[in-house]
């Protein structure tokens, strides 16, 4: 008797808390899933920068979520993994990730996981059947190979080198495997190690998405006494504090992110290495240095984030308004909710801050500008201004 069917019978196939996508600002700019649907909240793994902990100990408290909300698969694709990890111990005895994948392939709905965790490879049979109808993708979060800053920013998450162990064994099963990059941390490690960890990770997976630090109130000065800690270990303290002063304009629950210029001495030998490796490269950030075709221009597994929207913006002939840009936006699906709080950013001039479209001539217009790169640093370097 397979394991699937023996979990499944103590198991009910229900997906727990399906979530319409997030609708804040800051996961429109960057990390736009569709719906997502997390079974635990807390995550033991208690990363440093892990951008869902506030000030209090999120690794410590680690909770079944409630709810059981079946899924519709009208919904569209669930992403899994995106404020705890599906991975995390608490599963061996739970399953409830588990079951989240069985529900998925009894309904057909398409998953999306994203992990640091190495029990992944428990599920390989569930995963399997969802890959032979093209129903799931395996993303596992490695930012370093080196187990020293592992160990000193993800506290109990599995070793790197066992990341890449499940991974590979995850895509021998024909499963497809991605490899998200995030946080990228400028001055974390050299561009030797950056160019390494892109080859490394293009052998194993088909992409390899990243974003730079998004830094949050609730735990950055936490976080930069653990980089200060680590100077020693690190490649250039230096450079990290010229991306990221310790002293930042938090706004709203917007992360803020460092300039272009920042981060590209870490980014560029990190593409070169993934694209030696044959993958393609996702900059979350900064999507102007993406390789690769992807679908339509966005990857099939996000909504458009606002650098998606950019880039379509900036590529039509003359200025653009609600309309024009709703009816390729509804192209994608989003929500109800989701399309007026867009609306309410496009008419309250936010929408396309930190991007290359600013303002047209006629009122509620816009079209593209300058480098997405320098507006992107004119931004953090106005945000640092604001707090003088
Ligand atoms: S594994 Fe992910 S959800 Fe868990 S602590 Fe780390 S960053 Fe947060």
């Amino acid at each position: 008797m397979s394991t699937l069917i023996e979990i499944s019978k103590r198991k009910p196939r229900e997906i727990p808390r399906v979530f319409d996508f997030q609708t804040s600002i800051e996961t429109i700019r960057a990390h736009h899933w569709r719906v997502f649907s997390d079974a635990y909240s807390g995550c033991a793994f208690n990363c440093s920068y892990c951008l869902y902990k506030g000030p209090d100990d999120y690794g410590r408290h680690v909770k079944v979520s409630p709810g059981s909300a079946e899924a519709d698969p009208s919904m569209g694709i669930l992403d899994i993994g995106t404020t705890t990890d599906p991975y995390q111990p608490i599963e061996g005895t739970e399953l409830r990730t588990r079951g989240i994948l069985e529900a998925a392939l009894a309904q057909r709905i398409p998953v999306f996981i994203l992990t640091r965790g190495t029990m992944v490879t428990r599920d390989i049979d569930v995963l399997a059947e969802l890959a032979k109808q093209g129903l799931v993708e395996v993303c596992f979060s490695v930012i370093t190979l080196r187990e020293d800053l592992a160990r000193t920013l993800e506290h109990r998450a599995p070793a790197p080198a066992d990341r890449l162990k499940a991974a590979e064994q995850v895509a021998a099963a024909e499963i497809p495997v991605s490899f998200h990059v995030a946080p990228v941390i400028p001055g974390l490690q050299s561009p030797t190690e950056m160019d390494r960890l892109g080859y490394e990770l293009a052998s194993l997976g088909s992409h390899v998405f990243n974003a730079v630090l998004g830094a949050q109130k609730g735990w950055w000065d936490t976080f930069y006494g653990v980089m200060e800690g680590a100077a020693d270990a690190i490649d250039s303290i230096e450079a990290f504090r010229a991306a990221y002063p310790r002293e930042l304009t938090f706004e709203r629950d917007a992360a803020v992110n460092c300039g272009l210029a920042d981060a590209l001495s870490t980014l560029l030998p990190f593409r070169d290495g993934v694209t030696r490796g044959g993958a393609t490269f996702v900059a979350e950030n900064f999507p102007h240095l993406t390789t690769g075709p992807l679908e339509n221009g966005i990857y099939r597994w996000k909504l458009p984030t606002v650098y998606d929207m950019a880039r379509w913006v900036s590529a039509q002939t003359g200025p653009v308004d609600w309309d024009m840009f709703c009816a390729w936006y509804s192209g994608h699906t989003p929500g109800d909710r989701l399309t007026a709080l867009v609306r309410g950013l496009w008419d309250q001039g936010e929408l396309f801050v930190g991007t290359a479209v600013g303002p047209a001539a006629e009122p509620g217009t816009y079209s593209g500008g300058a480098e997405v790169g320098e507006t992107a640093r004119t931004t953090l370097v106005a945000r640092r201004g604001a707090r003088k």
